[in-house]
């Protein structure tokens, strides 16, 4: 059987459903399943997205069989609508969009309107009793059609920057000046005549061709178009952002035209069943009588809240839907529960009233923000709409992270100038330096400065700077607004409709109550708020401990994983504050961190450049009272969960970065001369230090450094356990290649362990383990493990010996690694599971192979990233570590990793 290209729904019936989202992208999937559910869509059809892999893939051609498929699906329509396309007496008109698997809101194109000729357009003046209307539409049409099809899908490049649809615009301002109106709506019927005729010599004079008038060639133009906005240039960088894969295409939805603009009997508007912003369960929206559904989201006209409970103090005074139209509010609020109920999960809801019957136009699963992923995730969880499970998955941990974002201090925020009032359309506080265009943003963010990006309003040609920047925030617009969503997708800092800025991005300056800024002036913004201040506020953090819903969350997350998680900490405060965030023990205490105070490198030094043992050994036990205190802090701050503490492991020239001044106070107190004391140095420099004498080569040949490091372990652990704190040392040696050089520090360690309890006569547990960050490691786990007790994959020198990247220079290259698909991200980041990964999976197995309950746990950086937690699950790892920060993500991230791989194999 051919291929089925084109998918029918209307009129309660409908040959696809939700599930269908790769073939039927998600607006045609779930236009095919309202359908099914009996809630009232304009019958239309979608073109599969598999119709544009062979647009692409045949030369941009579409085969004949679908234009014999499209016109019976026209024919279907017809019927149902009673009208037809192309009619002079009774014309059907289409609206044609795209639409991916995955949404991306504004990316790709839409032209509405289609079907409008000059020969059509009076049996339509006589269907509507509305010439004004009309013509209104018919310019909207050309307008969307040139600069869509004409222009960006037949890839002009407009001249001097200015494309067809800011010229037709340039003519319509043009004639409303010339006759005094202030708005659109002044514009009568025999002036949107002239301004027709008016916009097709402009599209003729500008693109060199004329306005088709025909149906059939303006739906056929529409598709296509489509089909060529997935490869435009903004949804392209949209994927890139997102992690869409080229390859999916986009379907066309084509559908019979309803219209909220045909008088104050229609309207247009969009929601969500929850407020996407807060999570807060009310139904949350914005319409718009008398207009169509582009006004609502292009933020031109500041829309009214749909419901009482959505008025703020600035919304308080405009219509709410529920008041205005209170029967079709109460339609919609049914269907908007019962789409809810069915999908599962906060959906986000377009809808259009014409002449009093409610149409639903669209229905997807709703953009959130953090804050409000998680309120949802937990409340449906108890509201018994979900399960534990579903509600872990919902919240993604990039979500979560915004949660551990910072706030405006509030003190400073009391005291700060209040500049302006916005909608809150993304929250938390951000500060920086104003830009007025993205690509200003892009520029600064690469110099490492905090912006802030001012705009009117922003468009899909604004996504990167917008991603670029700490904030963004809008003159015009609503809470649904292109700038407000992306932000909230994002989980970025926004206000939108803040009208009291008056922007002039040309001579980049804002006037805003009276204030002049100009760019790289300093404001900050309270997102939650909707609150604008001049100056460079304070942040804080947020807190999470009398978060409920938070830890609620994080309690099932705790339920489900099966990884334990570990933080990396140096610092009493740091190990401190991961416990708080639910780290279950340190999985890297660095030592060399500790060596860098004053009082302590001078010793430091002294040893380094010792020139035989016992001047070194007299130096190292200087530093013995030190570190037996920052353990004793440590391990007291971690009482009762384990603690890895390494060994030095940096190379020692590191140590000895001397000017002059400490070269003369150091020879001084050696008694050695300047020269002697330079030479000693200059001896310990090496061509390639990161591959020279550090990690266990340093404590294989000054043995009493490792003896120094492993007595003050054990004393701060006789000391604690003598005070009755339970403690779980657990001494780790860097950067072994070979089992000799791990045996031999492991005879050190046992022997100190020995004498220690001896000498204290108290017995405490401990473990010898070693840092898996060598290749060679890897290969012969099953020698290491034969005396080594725990495996710590190392998997930041993991990256760099396997790859051969330095990790302090791969920044010169890596850029263009990324930009020409090389690399698809940095491995230092996130863990390349198909190179280093098997090196991994090889140390796991052949460690097990001789030491079953081998405990295995992983260091590097991609401890917290979600994709290496996810492999680390799939390993069979016992644990993850990372920084303090990332605790709560890597919590989610192995719960979720558990539920979509099922149980670890170990
Ligand atoms: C590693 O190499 O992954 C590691 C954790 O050690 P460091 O970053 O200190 O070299
Ligand atoms: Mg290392």
């Amino acid at each position: 059987m051919a291929k089925k290209y084109v998918y029918f729904f209307g009129d309660g019936k409908a040959d696809g459903n939700a599930s269908m989202k790769e073939l039927l992208g998600g607006k045609g999937a779930n236009l095919a399943e309202m359908c099914n559910l009996g809630i009232p869509v304009p019958p239309g059809f979608t073109i599969t997205t598999e119709m544009c892999t062979y647009y692409y893939q045949k030369n941009k051609t579409v085969p004949k069989e679908l234009e014999k498929d499209v016109d019976e699906a026209v024919a279907k329509v017809e019927k149902i609508m009673g009208a037809k396309f192309g009619d002079t007496k009774n014309p059907l008109l289409f609206s044609v969009r795209s639409g991916a698997r995955s949404s991306m809101p504004g990316m790709m194109e839409t032209v509405l309107n289609v079907g409008l000729t000059s020969e059509t357009i009076s049996g339509m003046i006589d269907q509507t009793h509305n010439e004004r209307f009309v013509y209104d539409a018919y310019r909207r049409l050309i307008a969307m059609y040139s600069d869509v099809v004409m222009e960006k899908a037949a890839g002009v490049e407009p001249a001097d920057g200015h494309g067809v649809r800011e010229q037709l615009e340039h003519e319509l301002e043009k004639m409303k000046k010339a006759r005094g109106y202030n708005f659109d709506t002044d514009l009568t019927a025999d002036d949107l005549k002239e301004l027709v005729e008016i916009y097709k010599a402009k599209v003729k004079q500008v693109l060199g061709k004329t306005f088709p008038d025909n149906p059939k060639e303006q739906l056929w133009g529409g598709v296509k178009a489509v089909f060529q906005s997935w490869m435009g240039k903004r949804a392209i960088s949209y994927r890139r952002i997102e992690n869409i894969p080229d390859d999916w295409g986009t379907a066309v939805n084509v559908q019979a035209m309803v219209f909220g603009n045909m008088g104050d009997d229609s309207a247009t508007g969009v929601a969500f069943t929850r407020n996407p912003a807060t999570g807060e369960n009310v139904f949350y929206g914005e319409w718009l009588p008398n207009a169509q559904g582009e006004d609502v989201v292009a933020g031109i006209r500041t829309p009214n809240p749909i419901n009482k409970a959505g008025k703020t103090e600035d919304t308080e005074h405009l219509s709410s839907l529920e008041e205005s139209m209170p029967k079709l509010y109460k339609q919609l609020d049914s269907i908007e529960k019962k789409l809810e109920r069915h999908y599962k999960d906060m959906q986000d809801i377009e809808f259009t009233i014409q002449k009093g019957r409610l149409w639903m136009l669209q229905t997807r699963v709703g953009k959130r923000n953090g804050p409000a992923a998680v309120r949802m995730a937990v409340e449906m969880c108890q509201e018994k709409l979900i399960d534990k499970k579903t509600a872990v998955m919902r919240v993604k941990p990039s979500q979560l992270d915004e949660l551990l974002h910072p706030m405006v201090d509030p003190e400073a925020e009391k005291k700060a100038r209040e500049l302006a009032k916005g909608l809150p359309a993304g929250p938390g506080g951000a500060n920086g330096m104003i830009v007025f265009t993205a690509d200003a943003a892009e520029a600064w963010a690469k110099e490492g400065k905090a912006v802030i990006l001012v705009r009117n309003e922003t468009s899909p040609e604004d996504v990167h700077g917008m991603h670029a920047a700490a904030a963004i925030l809008t003159a015009k617009g609503g809470m649904t607004s292109h700038a407000a969503l992306v932000a909230r997708g994002w989980g970025k800092c926004c206000i939108v409709g803040c009208s009291a800025l008056q922007i002039d991005a040309r001579k980049k300056q804002l006037s805003v109550n009276g204030r002049w800024l100009k760019e790289g002036d300093w404001i900050s913004l309270n997102g939650t708020r909707g609150r604008v201040y001049e100056g460079k506020l304070a942040l804080v953090q947020p807190d999470l401990e009398h978060n409920k819903l938070y830890q609620k969350l994080m309690t099932w997350a705790d339920e489900i994983r099966e990884l334990g998680i570990r933080t990396n900490a140096d610092r009493p405060e740091d190990a401190a504050q991961a416990r708080a965030f639910g780290a279950e023990g340190i999985g890297l205490c660095r030592t060399e961190h500790m060596f860098f105070d004053p009082e302590r490198i001078m010793a430091m030094r002294e040893m380094i450049v010792a020139e035989n043992e016992t001047d070194r050994r007299k130096a190292v036990m200087k530093l013995l009272p030190f570190q037996r205190k920052d353990f004793y802090g440590i391990l007291k701050a971690m009482k009762g969960l384990p603690v890895t503490i390494r060994l030095l492991d940096p190379p020692l020239h590191e140590f000895v970065n001397l000017d002059e001044k400490q070269v003369k106070e150091l020879s001084k107190k050696l008694g050695i001369t300047e020269e002697k004391l330079k030479a000693r140095v200059e001896s310990l420099h090496e061509l390639n230090p990161m591959l020279g004498h550090r990690g266990c080569r340093l404590g294989i040949a000054y043995p009493e450094i490792t003896e120094m490091q492993a007595r003050a372990i054990f004393e701060a652990a006789a000391d604690l356990t003598k005070e009755g704190v339970k403690v779980y040392p657990e001494v780790m040696v860097p950067l072994t290649g070979i089992y000799t050089e791990f045996d031999n520090q492991k005879s050190i360690i046992d022997r100190m362990a020995k004498e220690v309890m001896k000498e204290k006569n108290v017995k405490f547990k401990y473990l010898v383990g070693t840092m898996i960050e060598i290749p060679r490691a890897c290969v012969t786990a099953n020698e290491i493990a034969k005396t080594a007790e725990f495996f710590s994959f190392g998997t930041n020198d993991l990256t760099q010996t396997t790859f051969g990247f330095s990790r302090d220079d791969i920044g010169g290259f890596l850029p263009y690694y990324l930009e020409h698909n090389i690399l698809p991200n940095d491995p230092f980041q996130s863990l390349d599971q198909n190179g280093v990964g098997q090196l991994v999976e090889m140390g796991v197995k052949r460690g097990r192979s001789v030491r079953a309950e081998l405990k295995i746990g992983i260091c590097g950086e991609h401890g917290g990233d979600p994709d290496s937690i996810d492999f680390c699950h799939r390993a069979g790892l016992n644990y993850v570590s990372c920084s303090p920060f990332r605790v709560p993500i890597a919590r989610l991230a192995a719960a979720r990793a558990a539920i979509q791989n099922g149980p670890q194999k170990k």
